[in-house]
């Protein structure tokens, strides 16, 4: 099994690469998504988020509301970090435990979509780093258009993460994506021949 880590700044289009993959028949594991269920899941956790940022971060039925939490830790830089302590080694461990899963099942290509793959020290887990970049002007246009959040919010959110250029010093492919996304598809697909040549053999769909 080939594992592909997937990474990029928001909004440089890993959601929209790791859709396309699936389509090509990869499984895919959304860290997002991991922290999601957390947060949700996970009374523990719960209570150190809310025991770190206060009563102001729960929705009227006192579940954490993540627009609130993100306008904290994306102004604040050390809130980010105290958030990711408090996530990241648990999303690493469920990361690790679905990736052993899969493998089991004699999946082919899995994919592991995480904004923060290389801050985090996640490159272990992958036996490869694709990397999404846009322009910080795509990026913006594109991220303002579909999440509905103003220019301000969306560069301190952009702003929070580690540049370009740093990311894809780890980059065994770069995927640019600041072209259509015909241009897009037909970079993943010859990305995803060379990885079936190599030896990870998902189904692809006709
Ligand atoms: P985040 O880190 O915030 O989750 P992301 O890197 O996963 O962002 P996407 O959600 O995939 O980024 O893309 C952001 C927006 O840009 C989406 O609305 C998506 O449909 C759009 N988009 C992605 N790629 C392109 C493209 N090549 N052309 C036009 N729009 C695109």
């Amino acid at each position: 099994m080939k594992v592909i880590g997937l990474t990029g700044g928001i909004g440089s289009g890993k959601s929209t690469v790791a859709q396309y993959l699936a389509k090509l028949g990869a499984v895919i594991i959304d860290a997002d998504k991991i922290g999601h269920e957390i947060l949700k899941s996970d009374a523990e956790v719960r209570r150190k988020v809310v025991a770190a940022f206060g009563r102001q971060i729960l929705d009227p039925g006192g579940e954490i509301d993540r627009q609130k939490l993100g306008e904290i830790v994306f102004n604040h830089p050390e809130s980010l970090s105290l958030l990711n302590q408090l996530m990241h080694p648990l999303m690493y461990d469920i990361a690790k435990t679905r990736i052993e899963e899969y493998r089991q099942q004699g999946v082919g290509v899995v994919v592991l979509e995480a904004a923060l793959l290389v801050e985090i020290g996640w490159t272990s887990l992958v036996d490869e780093l694709w990397v999404t970049v846009a322009s910080e002007a795509n990026a913006l246009k594109r991220l303002q258009k579909q999440r509905g959040l103003t220019e301000e919010q969306t560069l301190a959110r952009l702003r929070s993460q580690l540049s370009s250029e740093e990311r894809i010093k780890h980059a065994n492919a770069i995927i640019n994506n600041d072209g259509d996304l015909d241009e897009m598809k037909t970079r993943v697909r010859e990305l995803w021949l060379r990885l079936q040549s190599q030896g990870g053999r998902n189904s692809s769909p006709d």
